[in-house]
């Protein structure tokens, strides 16, 4: 895996990810304004097939369409390339709007559906058919790949290619009438079946299917591939500039060649590389495969890359969009690493995130010289990056919860928190120090610490200035609000998720400790009507989001967006990686 690039490219996209770093995209884009090509226009399209949930993947290419089109005055539509009504579904068209709403970007009125324009790609077929540039052929698939050759063998052509123009005509309406079989038969360019890109062999255009398709229903019983409805979808909507992945690269020469030959609009596809990120899977047939096998609770598992998951994961569409900026447009695929898109998500979660106090897992201690049933109203500061965001009051009584990791009994070297005869700051209150433990007689497990504090500690009394050599959060026991909270890992224990020894399955690569469920946590009063979406930082911890489904007025549930520990800015400063 190639992380290093990725890495690279980071930084030196890091100054200039505020005025947009310039790759050879948008080079190509300025020049051809410049030259007055397309009667300077910019006219860009994201053309999603409706099979899945979108991903990350998905966004640099949602960020690259929209944003370029942004950013010369152009315009970018949202094209549904659903020309494969067996696994395409309404729900993913809907859940596709959804999603790219959500990052920001606005498509007008120009939702357009490949289905559109079955009527038109129908005709365009016919006449290639009519200048004797298509024609049927009733080979089987299988027997479409055998005819086809070779990288190092030439393709042999099908007994069917010199078919008349008018039985090709016939035959080819009787396709469409439903007359045959799934498969008995397709319509194929006539091309070069001994050309040296595979894709020019005489490539199929349009395949029998008789199935149902969510717009047009039981209309058409043939089904144009995506290399016939791609390009000529592109010019019927005058795209100028039709940006898609490597992978298409060796289709380029089969995307002019229908547009040549029917002489029509011609847009100039460009081709970049596709995103990759550690530890993750971003091809929707794998996410549908973790959806259908149960691996995760759905699209919008919170552990899932899609942008459902990521929403309902806490993270902000500012956040993936400043990534995508960042990894840059290049023509060499490569791996970016996951921490680069954390590291994105905190700078942007530490501006806007307001601060409160949780504890994961509860430790009980009691304050013994402070009095029974008073409360303190102590002041907390909702973000020190952003002063307008101003303070709120923590109630302090004699009975609070820390975290359990916050105390040990006995310390190792370098523990400087709670233990026994030690001192520590709790976060805007006073010192305390710890004077006993209380165990469970059977279990032996600590059930309650005693504590003594010392009143002149408190911010602006006499000895506030005091140090010790922690500081730790807390809560009132009897103020705190209950909380499930869900702890999340990488979904993949492998970097490469695709990392399996011969004979597994990716499937094996699965983190088993990819979701860790706290249900007894404790959060501060002031988050108990925190509505669905809201983010915070929980101090020390990290940043949480209360989750857009599972979560209740009474019952409330936090996801952890991302930890606080910033692996990214320590790959960047030379440090070593985790
Ligand atoms: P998937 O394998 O996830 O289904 P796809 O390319 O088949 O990917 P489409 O729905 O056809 O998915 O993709 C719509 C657009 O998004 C295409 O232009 C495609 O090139 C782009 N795209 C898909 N995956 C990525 C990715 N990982 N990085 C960048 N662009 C991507
Ligand atoms: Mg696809």
């Amino acid at each position: 895996m190639d992380i290093e690039v990725a890495k690279d490219k980071g930084k030196e996209a890091k100054s200039a990810a505020e005025s947009g770093p310039s790759h050879f995209i948008r080079n190509i884009v300025t020049e051809d304004l410049k030259q007055g090509k397309n009667d300077h226009r910019i006219h860009t399209r994201f053309p999603p097939e409706p099979n899945g949930y979108l991903h990350i993947g998905h966004a640099k290419a949602i960020c690259l369409n929209f944003g370029l089109a942004a950013e010369f005055n152009g315009l970018c539509n949202l094209r549904f390339d659903d020309t494969n009504p067996s696994k395409e579904d309404v729900e993913y068209v809907e859940s596709m709007k959804t999603d790219v709403r959500w990052l920001g970007f606005d498509w007008g009125n120009r939702e357009y559906y490949a289905s559109d324009y079955f009527g038109r790609l129908y005709q365009f077929a016919i006449q290639l058919i009519k200048s004797g540039k298509a024609y049927v052929c009733d080979l089987s698939g299988e027997e479409i790949r055998e005819y086809r050759g070779t990288l190092t063998e030439p393709g042999r052509n099908s007994p069917y290619r010199d078919r008349s123009v008018e039985e090709n005509l016939d035959l080819f309406e009787r396709m469409k009438e439903g007359e045959f079989s799934d498969g008995a038969r397709t319509l194929r360019a006539k091309i070069d079946m001994a050309s040296p890109n595979l894709n020019l062999r005489d490539p199929v255009m349009y395949r029998i299917l008789h199935a149902t398709h969510h717009r047009t229903g039981d209309a058409w019983s043939i089904y144009p591939t995506y290399d016939f409805a791609h390009g000529q979808s592109d010019s019927i909507e005058g795209i100028t500039h039709s940006i898609c992945t490597l992978e298409f690269e060796d289709h380029r020469p089969l995307y002019d060649w229908f547009l040549e030959q029917l002489n029509i609009h011609h847009p100039q596809q460009i081709e970049f590389a596709r995103l990759n990120l550690t530890y993750t899977a971003l091809s929707k047939r794998k996410l549908l495969q973790l959806v259908e096998q149960g691996h995760v609770s759905g699209w919008d598992d919170p552990r899932m890359p899609t942008l459902a998951g990521f929403r309902r994961r806490g993270y902000t569409p500012e956040a993936i969009r400043t990534f995508c900026e960042r990894i840059g447009v290049a023509k060499r695929n490569s791996t970016v690493d996951i921490a680069m898109l954390e590291h994105s998500l905190r700078e942007d979660l530490n501006k806007r995130a307001p601060r409160v106090m949780a504890v994961l897992r509860p430790l009980k201690i009691v304050i013994d010289n402070y009095p029974e049933g008073q409360v303190e109203e102590l002041d907390a500061v909702n973000n020190p990056e952003d002063p307008s965001m101003g303070t709120r009051r923590v109630p302090f009584t004699r009975e609070l919860y820390i975290e359990q990791d916050d105390f040990r009994e006995e310390p190792p070297k370098g523990f400087f928190r709670l233990s026994p005869g030690r001192e520590v700051r709790l976060r805007y209150a006073y010192i305390v120090k710890c004077i006993g433990v209380v165990k469970d007689s059977k279990s032996g497990e600590i059930t309650e610490i005693h504590c003594t504090y010392d009143p002149e500690t408190k911010s602006g009394l006499s000895q506030s200035a005091r140090k010790v050599k922690a500081t730790i959060h807390w809560l009132s026991v009897h103020h705190a609000v209950e909380a499930e909270v869900r702890l999340y890992d990488h979904l993949f224990a492998k970097e490469d998720p695709e990392d399996v020894p011969d004979g597994s399955d990716w499937i094996a690569n699965i983190n088993p400790k990819s979701l860790e469920r706290l249900t007894s946590c404790r959060v501060e009063p002031v988050l108990a009507n925190a509505k669905p979406g809201e983010r915070y930082q929980f101090e020390r911890l990290g940043y949480f989001c209360v989750d857009n489904v599972d979560s209740s007025p009474g019952h409330l549930v936090f996801n952890r967006t991302v930890t606080l520990r910033d692996t990214w800015a320590r790959i960047e400063s030379g440090g070593k990686r985790r």
